[in-house]
């Protein structure tokens, strides 16, 4: 078990590291971190940039070591370090955070946010607040000069957030993607829980294929939001086009899908899987009149003794995707199961954790996203140089563990634990 092979963690968490993890487990719930750009997120950015006459808006979600922007005017950012934001402090508090003028205040006047680039002169945000009291994010109106804000204004300000946490409520309740025709990823799990309880029932084979299309971002950097969201359709029909009526196709990220196939072997799985990747890879798209090639990486993973629900199938399928991602994208690799009888299934979790390395003497904050008695995968800011071995601390799982990178992109690292 990991937690007898724990070194050198301090048993209990403190009250602050409890919480951060049930605020993590609100995210995780509301499946906030990963579910698609939205129209009505940038609709409540386009509110508050009108209602206050400010340059910059913004609609976010906070995860263990970023802030992910979900709508953003007045700014080309998708994420910032969670550490640098002036946000993780509206979250921590009650109400929401107003500072006139940032440089008068003796706590924000030397923030890398008001000193550096940004140049943010006025702050207003409020904590996106979950009906059980958790602030998974925030809602803000930033401007590069000082300036007051009413009473009222930030009770409108306040009603923007309560609409937006009101809002990924909902949008959880929908079953099919706008965009795509896909399930979304609530229904992608639940049409595919009992997929798998009929494999297991009838004793058939069952494998899932994940998805996550090459270099999403230089598409939309390049071409803009309404070109991505084209070739996102366009995907996504190159893979039903190439699909059996009862497999299960869904979108389970911005870029990401997922399909359940029943009746289907690991090799099966990996025919279609590269019969997906040749379709996408041989689509034409033209692209500000210029032809472009879009392509996609691929994960695949097999029902086993230790995978047995739709979470442990896309963990497992992830770690092979992150994999065709580290050694050149385009292509497909299958999940291996680990030899030993002992292995238990890769879990999709939201947790923090902290990498550790030179002596202790450098951290890094990460989210991890996949977790096993084996190994992890890892989102953070930046990969770049971290050393092969690092230790990884899990502090709300009592984890201390020495690791070995297995894969490695911009943003996220595949480890086994040593
Ligand atoms: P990689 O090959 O490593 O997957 O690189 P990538 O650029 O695809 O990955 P990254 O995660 O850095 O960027 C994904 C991008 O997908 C960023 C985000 O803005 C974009 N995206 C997510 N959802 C949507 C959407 O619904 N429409 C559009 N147009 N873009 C989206
Ligand atoms: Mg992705
Ligand atoms: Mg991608």
């Amino acid at each position: 078990m990991l937690r007898e092979q724990t070194i050198g963690v301090e048993a209990e968490p403190s009250a602050a590291e409890a919480a951060e993890h049930q605020r993590l487990d609100a995210l995780d719930r509301l499946d906030a971190v990963d579910a698609p750009r939205n129209e009505s997120f940038d609709r409540i950015a386009r509110l508050i940039q009108t209602i206050f006459e400010v340059p910059i808006a913004l609609v976010t979600v906070i995860d263990a070591h970023r802030q992910l922007y979900k709508a953003c005017i007045g700014l080309n950012i998708e994420q910032v370090e969670r550490r640098d934001t002036i946000c993780r402090m509206t979250i921590q508090q009650e109400g929401p955070m107003i500072i006139s003028d940032t440089l008068a205040d003796p706590n924000f006047a030397t923030h890398p946010h008001v000193t550096g680039g940004l140049k943010v002169r006025f702050y207003a945000g409020a904590s996106l607040r979950t009906p059980d009291g958790h602030n998974i994010g925030t809602v803000c109106a930033i401007d590069t000069k000082p300036r007051s804000f009413s009473e009222r204004q930030t009770r409108v300000l306040a009603e923007l957030a309560d609409m937006t946490v009101e809002y990924i409520a909902l949008r959880q309740l929908a079953s099919i993607d706008a965009l795509t025709g896909a399930l979304t990823r609530r229904a992608f799990r639940e049409s595919g829980e009992r997929a798998i309880a009929l494999a297991q029932r009838h004793k058939h084979n069952l494998s899932l294929i994940a998805l996550d299309i090459d270099h999403f971002k230089r598409v939309n950097d390049s071409f803009g939001h309404a070109a991505g969201d084209q070739v996102l359709a366009a995907v996504a029909s190159a893979c039903a086009a190439n699909l059996r009526q009862s497999d299960v196709f869904g979108r389970i990220g911005g870029e990401e899908f997922a399909i359940i196939l029943p009746h289907t072997h690991r090799s099966g799985a990996l025919e279609v899987a590269e019969k997906l990747r040749a379709a996408i890879a041989g689509t034409e798209f033209r692209l500000g009149g210029e032809p472009c090639q879009i392509t996609a990486s691929f994960g695949v993973s097999t029902l086993d003794i230790a995978t047995t629900d739709v979470d442990g199938l896309l963990a497992n399928a992830d770690a092979a995707l992150y994999q065709a991602k580290a050694e050149g994208r385009n292509r497909v690799i299958g999940w291996r199961p680990q030899p030993s009888p002992e292995s238990h299934a890769r879990r999709r979790v939201l947790k923090a954790g902290q990498i550790h390395f030179n002596r202790r003497m450098s951290t890094v904050d990460c989210t991890v996203r996949t977790l096993s008695e084996e190994g992890a995968g890892l989102d953070l800011s930046s990969s770049y140089g971290l050393p092969e071995k690092f230790n990884l601390m899990i502090r709300s799982d009592g984890i201390d563990r020495p690791c070995r990178i297995v894969s490695q992109t911009e943003r996220h690292v595949e480890v086994e634990f040593c």
